[in-house]
C-alpha cells in the first residue's frame, strides 16, 4: 500500500516540532549542578549609556542592544539577585546558561537610554545606586561622572526602574574609596545606603557593589555585618559557582567599544553533568 506523501510529511513535521519543543524546554529548564561541576555566571557591569559614545565607561544604546541580542541568540537566561544568592548559598537551581546585567553609579542616561533597550530585549538588570548622591533637588553634576553632562537619577526614575522589573542594589552612600576610609565611615556608608533603599523600596537591598571596585578584608566583613548578602567587585571575569567569598564576587566590565560577540563567546561553557 502506498502511504500518501502528505501523511509522511505530517509525521516528519510533528517529529520536528516535538524535537524543537524539547530542545527549547531543555534550554529554559532550571537545574542544580552535580558536585564538582564547573558553572560560571557572567555578571556584566556597565556604566553610562549615551548615543554615539564609546569610551571605557560609556556605551551606546546600540552596543548595549548588540550585547543583549548576542546573549539572547546564545540562549543566556537572566537571573535575579535572589536566584543568584540561593544558587551560591543553598544550591538553588539555575538555568543552563545564567547571566546578569548590572549598572553602577545611577546615571540619568541609564533610565533614558538603557531601560528601553532592556525592555525591548526582555532583560531585567540590577542598578547599584550610590544612595547619598540621589539628592533633592538634583545635583547639577555628579562628581564621579565620566563623559559629558553626567547627571544622577532621582527617586522617581529609580522607582520607575523598579516598577519595570529592574532590581536596585547599593553602591554605598557617597561613592568614596571604602578601602581607604576609616572603619566608622565604612560602617556609615554601608548602613545609610541600606537604610534609605529599604525605606524607599520597601525591602533592604540584597547586594552591594563596592564603589570603584575598591575593597579590603575589613570592608568585606563590614558589608556582611551591615546585612548585605552579596558584595560585587568591578572586574575579574565570569563568576564561578562554588566561589568561597560571597563578598568578593567578580563581574565582567563591558567597555563602550566592546565587540559584543567576542565578549559573549569568551564565556566558558557550563558543565551540568
Ligand atoms: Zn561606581
Amino acid at each position: 500500500m502506498k502511504t500518501p506523501r502528505t501523511f509522511i510529511l505530517a509525521i516528519v513535521m510533528l517529529a520536528l516540532a516535538v524535537g524543537a519543543a524539547a530542545f527549547w524546554r531543555n534550554l529554559r529548564a532550571w537545574r542544580v549542578p552535580g558536585p564538582g561541576r564547573r558553572i560560571v555566571i557572567p555578571v556584566f557591569v556597565l556604566h553610562r549609556v549615551l548615543p554615539g559614545e564609546a569610551t571605557e565607561y560609556i556605551i551606546s544604546p546600540e552596543r548595549l542592544d548588540d550585547l543583549l541580542r548576542e546573549l539572547n541568540e546564545r540562549h543566556f537566561i537572566p537571573i535575579s539577585l535572589d536566584q543568584l544568592n540561593a544558587a551560591l548559598r543553598e544550591h538553588g537551581p539555575l538555568p543552563k546558561k545564567p547571566a546578569m546585567i548590572t549598572f553602577d553609579d545611577a546615571y540619568l542616561d541609564m533610565y533614558v537610554h538603557a531601560l528601553p533597550v532592556l525592555q525591548r530585549r526582555g532583560w531585567p538588570a540590577v542598578f547599584f545606586v550610590p544612595t547619598g548622591r540621589i539628592t533633592e533637588p538634583p545635583a547639577e553634576r555628579v562628581e564621579w561622572g565620566d563623559g559629558p553632562d553626567p547627571k544622577a537619577m532621582q527617586w522617581p526614575e529609580i522607582m520607575a526602574l523598579k516598577k519595570a522589573g529592574m532590581e536596585i542594589g547599593s553602591h554605598a552612600w557617597t561613592h568614596i574609596n571604602l578601602a581607604k576610609a576609616d572603619p566608622e565611615t565604612v560602617k556609615t556608608e554601608l548602613a545609610e545606603s541600606r537604610r534609605m533603599l529599604a525605606e524607599k523600596l520597601g525591602r533592604a537591598p540584597l547586594a552591594l557593589a563596592y564603589p570603584g571596585g575598591r575593597h579590603s578584608r575589613e570592608v568585606r566583613q563590614a558589608t556582611a555585618e551591615a546585612g548585605y548578602q552579596l558584595g560585587f567587585l568591578s572586574s575579574g571575569g565570569p563568576l564561578p559557582l562554588g566561589i568561597e567569598d560571597l563578598y568578593a564576587l567578580p563581574r565582567m566590565h563591558v567597555p563602550g567599544y566592546v565587540d559584543a560577540g567576542a565578549i559573549v563567546r569568551s564565556i566558558p561553557a557550563n558543565e551540568w553533568r
